[in-house]
């Protein structure tokens, strides 16, 4: 008998351990924690200044720190949309940020990356914001998710909102699976959030350390208005800001302990990324998206490069980074792959990026280009290898910024077809489309053909293969 064989027998005769067996042997749980317009420089590996995060820091000494990772939107609804489908929010019809009492939301016709998941026996839960839609038909436990702790959409969307019309929002409400348990969010009930969501976070991982899980903890900080809890109000030299970001820090550091207390490191995924730049006309209540330029609401790097870091012991290769492209369209894929759930049956705009994360030598980026949509569907970018095109538009830019929760002054500044190369100039200064016009031709026909596919309308494009949102009546 071979010492292998020797070794099994043994453990067939007299069994482990319980507390030495591994404890799921199954597929992987998936852990996606996405944070609500926090910076690419709002990692402390990544140059935060004021506070330290730790626990986000541990996790890239741990396992990949990507540092050309995508959201598809630089806007919160368009973002999570991707993020939930693989698909480009043109394609499944979601721009903006949806106000509440929205007629329109993600449509359940899609397949969510929970519902997907859920066909592969995972159990889902879901804390946090949503913004896909928040009639009770479009709720996440009606798009995939067993359970929901949460706001429906962003947290300013808020009768207390001191940057909106007086009484223009409805209250806020927090919601548990289907229903409001606090119709009224409060001050002092968005001081709690944070916290409340990583608790029940924990409490899911808890109940169902026996697996496979997925778990979806999107953090309605650090979007305005902010609020912490009183064990990290002014803890920090970075104001309530850094106060804020050390909370989602601590946040992640509890699922990390959840994990490792059931033993769960080993087969678990983790995932931390952002879904846009930061609110940076806030000014001090806003985090930074150095070296980028502009912040949210732009396709500018500085609204659309967000932090992102995967953490899974023994598959992802500790302390690793990853410089090539990859997006939040690609998550839903890599984790069809890793888990061995099915593709959903419709057309799907990410990409498996299995190989870039398991470090494989000479793995590249799977897509020859990105896009990037915003305003009422506007494609106004591309980045192709280190190439990036702006496309003549209209955008947002700062006048001047705001202070403690007050918001500055917006502008509008206009661009034409403009290119930049991102490798030697990230912060993109230097429009170099005069000395590329071949690179500018191979550009615009991917931006021409992807206009055709699911639209654009800067070029008044319909696109042939959009597929519609939903439509639900109050
Ligand atoms: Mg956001």
């Amino acid at each position: 008998m071979k010492i292998r064989e020797f070794f099994l027998l043994t453990m067939l005769l007299v069994g482990p351990a319980a507390s030495t067996l591994p404890a799921a042997a199954g597929p992987p749980n998936v852990v996606m924690i996405y944070a609500d317009d926090m910076g690419y420089a709002d990692l402390g590996v990544q140059g935060a200044v004021g506070y330290t995060t730790p626990n986000l820091d541990r996790m890239a000494a741990e396992g990949m720190r990507f540092t050309d990772f995508y959201v598809a939107a630089p806007v919160c609804s368009a973002s999570r949309a991707a993020l939930m489908t693989g698909c480009y929010p043109a394609r499944v019809s979601i721009t903006g940020a949806l106000p509440p009492k929205c007629r329109t939301g993600l449509n359940p016709q899609e397949t969510t990356i929970a519902e997907m998941l859920k066909e592969k026996g995972y159990s889902t839960g879901m804390m946090g914001k949503w913004h896909l839609g928040d009639h009770p038909d479009l709720l996440p436990v009606k798009q995939g998710f067993d359970e929901y702790l949460g706001l429906p959409y962003s947290n300013d969307m808020w009768p207390e909102n001191p940057n909106a019309r007086k009484n223009s929002y409805p209250p806020l409400p927090l919601i548990d699976g289907a229903a409001a348990v606090d119709p009224e969010v409060s001050a002092e009930d968005q001081a709690t959030l944070t916290t409340r969501y990583a608790e029940r976070a924990v409490q899911f991982i808890g109940a169902h350390k026996a697996g496979p899980f997925f778990l979806y903890l999107a953090p309605s900080m650090p979007h305005v208005p902010l609020f912490v809890s009183d064990k990290f109000k002014g803890k920090t030299a970075g104001g309530l800001y850094g106060d804020v970001i050390s909370e989602i820090d601590w946040a992640v550091g509890q699922v990390f302990a959840a994990l490792k207390e059931h033993g769960l490191d080993e087969n678990t995924l983790v995932i931390f990324a952002s879904d846009n730049g930061p609110w940076s006309i806030f000014g001090n209540h806003a985090g930074s998206a150095k070296p980028f330029r502009e912040s949210k609401g732009t396709c500018w790097e500085g609204g659309i490069r967000v932090p992102c870091l995967m953490r899974w012991p023994g598959k992802i290769p500790a302390a690793s980074v990853c410089l090539e492209m990859a997006g939040t369209i690609d998550i839903l894929p890599t984790v069809a792959a890793l888990t061995g759930a099915a593709l959903p049956a419709a057309v799907l705009d990410g990409k498996d990026i299995g190989p870039l994360l398991r470090g494989v030598p000479g793995a590249v980026t799977p897509h020859e280009s990105l896009l990037f949509y915003y305003g009422n569907n506007e494609l106004q970018a591309l980045r192709s290898g280190p190439w990036k095109l702006i496309l003549p538009h209209t955008y947002r830019t700062i006048v001047s910024v705001g202070a403690d929760g007050l918001t500055g002054k917006h502008g509008q500044a206009k661009t034409g077809l403009e290119l930049y190369q991102l490798a030697e100039d990230p912060s993109e200064t230097k429009n170099v489309a005069a000395e590329n016009p071949q690179i500018v031709a191979k550009l615009s026909a991917m931006a021409q053909a992807a206009r055709e596919e699911i639209g654009d309308n800067l070029t008044k494009t319909n696109g042939r293969a959009q597929r519609p949102a939903a439509a639900v009546t109050w």
